[in-house]
């Protein structure tokens, strides 16, 4: 069980950094620059948008809306991953703030809109899952913190042992991706999301004749996140 203290720690640092980066986009809009003060009004336009949806969803589906909000201060909470937990509060907030931003905000959009089933949170990532998909659909898209998820079969149970066990570990190989966004921050999307995209879309209209995705290095990394997260073998890294 994690403790209470353990979990003080990163609270107050992402609350800490939260407020740097408030603070930071206040200076930015009172600077000299126009540049400078365009990017920290936008940076205030999104905040806004983002209280609006959160203000919407949670009074649409409040339980499911609420877990969704809730789930941007949550950090890993397990025992082992203290400064994994504080690493997560650090970056969070301003270093992982694109995908931060877009992860959140297509969760509760598809709240909003009675997409989404279900909020479970495990090592302090958020996922928000669609269960039994239309035509047995396994698919996830994962962005900062936030992994969307459209499964086949619905969750029972303990959701750490779902993960591990159902869904041809694709909940883990999501999970694996968060990992790389804390890495490459305002990169992640570039160096990983687009390809990933891009990637996926090669191998449906080649029908993976030219190509396979999950040979895909962005992919690779994620397995290996996993891997070690985890202590399970990843099938694509068992050769
Ligand atoms: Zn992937």
């Amino acid at each position: 069980m994690p403790s209470a203290r353990q979990n003080l720690w990163p609270m107050l640092l992402g609350w800490l950094m939260l407020l740097l980066t408030y603070l930071g986009a206040l200076l930015i809009v009172l600077s000299d620059s126009v540049a400078l003060r365009v990017g920290g009004g936008l940076f205030f336009a999104f905040k806004g948008l983002t209280w609006l949806v959160t203000f919407f969803a949670v009074l649409v589906r409040p339980r499911l809306g609420w877990r969704l909000f809730v789930g941007r201060y949550r950090y890993d909470s397990s025992q082992h991953h203290f400064w994994r937990a504080m690493l997560q509060a650090f970056t969070r907030f301003w270093w992982e703030l694109p995908q931060l931003w877009t992860g959140y905000m297509v969760s509760q959009w598809r709240v909003i809109f009675g997409q989404i089933d279900r909020v479970e949170s495990l090592g302090g990532i958020t996922f928000a899952i669609a269960e039994k998909s239309p035509g047995g659909m396994s698919m996830g898209m994962s962005l900062g913190p936030y992994v969307n998820i459209w499964l086949p079969e619905e969750v029972i149970g303990d959701f750490d042992r779902h993960v591990r066990l159902h869904s041809g570990q694709l909940l883990m190989h999501e999970f694996g991706h968060t990992v790389d966004s804390m890495r490459w921050g305002w990169l992640y999307l570039p160096v990983i999301g687009l390809p990933s995209l891009l990637s996926q879309w090669v191998e449906l209209v080649t029908r993976g004749s030219r190509h396979q995705h999950r040979h895909l290095y962005a992919e690779r990394w994620a397995n290996r996140n996993a891997q070690h997260y985890f202590g399970i073998k990843m099938r694509d890294l068992q050769a």
